[in-house]
């Protein structure tokens, strides 16, 4: 039976949540977040009303629609597709763009091989991008009569008529959605080990269209993608509920985003991939950025500095990897886990932990040593300097010297060490 394939896609989706520089931005990024999610819901169950058909796949900006195949839908697909725009345009004053892109098949080509159909549907919907709006709405939009009671909205920056507390009826709507309460950046990072940071995560799944494309027929894509529709939308809540001062901003589709108190954040995420890890015969991985912030930095660049520190885990061979507070700490996690963590940090901090308070200043002087480790005079003066920490016992000693004088080690110990500092840093600091 002749079928289409119908993607809705929505961009403009990373301006309108992190494009925010108002004084409630940060607390109410997680209902900015959900909002858009509601849009995404509300476009595909239009469409599905107008054109009938099964929602196969939704998340990360995108929803997937089967509707019987002819002309006539095709008609429907694209009147829907037209009116929503015009909608969005209206309200959203061209942020936010949904491209509609559709391929026919047939439920036999669908139970063979998935792939052509999908790769139709993204390729129609990369080309609804590039145009974008059509000249004809754009000149409808500015025919509009410009009011002369627009102003800046406190929240969001954007030009638009305000309510009397100075919102946009978009940020008004969505501090009302919310019930006034949101995600209290501050009091996370009060809650933090040692220093005062938050750190935001933000994680998807590895090669993920490739693990599509290796599911041949529908009915095993349809499993793959309920399967992580269940572990996004489920078990990260869960396990992250567990933290009581981290918050999930998003997590959908293949991809999340977290903020929390640093260390909370961290094991989180750590518990995260563990669990990720687990599915489907443990053939799904995932990579993280892990920004650490001050409570009052702007959201923005959070998630911008996030998203890059995400891209350089990714350009880790083989992917499955972490990028810790900076692009060079960048471990595969099996590496993070056994080589950092077990075999450096925990060592180092058992020792610290239980040395005299001075001895806490080697820390920063071991530290600020292995940073200048190219000078073979750094060698020396490591030597000397350990041979100074108290008590410090000869094996742990001869360990982290040694590490020092290889690359790779040394930066695990680094990363080790700054972990250790911001457990240990005073309140004050
Ligand atoms: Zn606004």
């Amino acid at each position: 039976m002749k079928k289409i394939l119908c993607g809705i896609d929505f961009s403009g989706i990373q301006s309108f949540l992190y494009n925010i520089s108002g004084e409630k931005a940060a607390r109410f990024l997680r209902a900015r977040s959900e909002y858009l999610d509601v849009l995404l819901d509300k476009a595909a169950q239009e469409l599905r009303e107008a054109c009938g058909g099964e929602m196969l796949y939704k998340g990360g900006g995108r929803a997937y629609i089967l509707t019987e195949g002819g002309k006539e839908k095709t008609a429907c697909i694209s009147d829907v597709e037209r009116d929503l725009n015009n909608r969005l345009l209206c309200d959203y004053r061209g942020e936010l763009y949904c491209a509609v892109g559709t391929a026919e098949t047939s439920d036999e080509e669908l139970q063979a091989d998935s792939n052509r159909a999908f790769h139709e549907v993204s390729r129609a919907i990369s080309e609804k991008k590039m145009a974008r709006y059509s000249a004809e709405q754009i000149l409808e939009l500015n025919k509009a009569p410009i009011e002369a009671d627009r102003r800046e909205c406190k929240e969001c920056r954007r030009t638009d008529r305000l309510n009397p507390n100075g919102y946009c009826a978009v940020c008004a709507e969505i501090m009302q959605s919310s019930g006034g309460s949101g995600v209290d950046f501050q009091s996370y990072a009060n809650h933090a080990q040692g220093i005062r940071r938050l750190a935001v995560v933000r994680a998807d799944a590895d090669n993920l269209g490739q693990a599509f494309s290796e599911c041949g027929g529908l009915a095993e894509s349809k499993a793959l993608s309920s399967a992580l529709r269940e572990f996004f939308k489920e078990e990260v809540p869960r396990i992250c509920g567990k933290f009581p001062h981290t918050a999930v901003i998003y997590s959908g589709g293949d991809d999340l985003f977290l903020v929390g108190a640093w260390n909370e954040a961290l094991d989180c995420i750590r518990r995260i991939r563990e669990a990720f890890g687990k599915k489907r015969g443990g053939s799904l991985t995932l990579s993280a950025g892990i920004g650490m912030f001050p409570p009052k930095f702007p959201v923005k660049q959070m998630a911008l500095q996030t998203a890059d520190l995400e891209e350089a885990a990714k350009e880790h061979p083989d992917k499955n990897a972490i990028a810790l507070f900076d692009r060079r700490f960048v471990f595969g996690w099996v590496e993070y886990e056994e080589q950092v963590l077990r075999e450096k940090y925990e060592p180092i901090a058992a020792f610290f932990d239980k040395a005299p308070e001075q001895g806490k200043a080697y820390v920063y002087r071991i530290l600020d040593l292995l940073r200048g480790m190219e000078e073979r005079v750094n060698i020396a003066r490591l030597a000397y300097t350990l041979a100074r920490t108290e008590r410090m016992p000869k094996e742990l000693m001869n360990q982290i010297f040694e590490w020092a004088q290889d690359a790779k080690e040394r930066r695990h110990l680094e990363c080790a060490l700054t972990l250790y500092i911001y457990r240990r840093r005073e309140r004050e600091d």
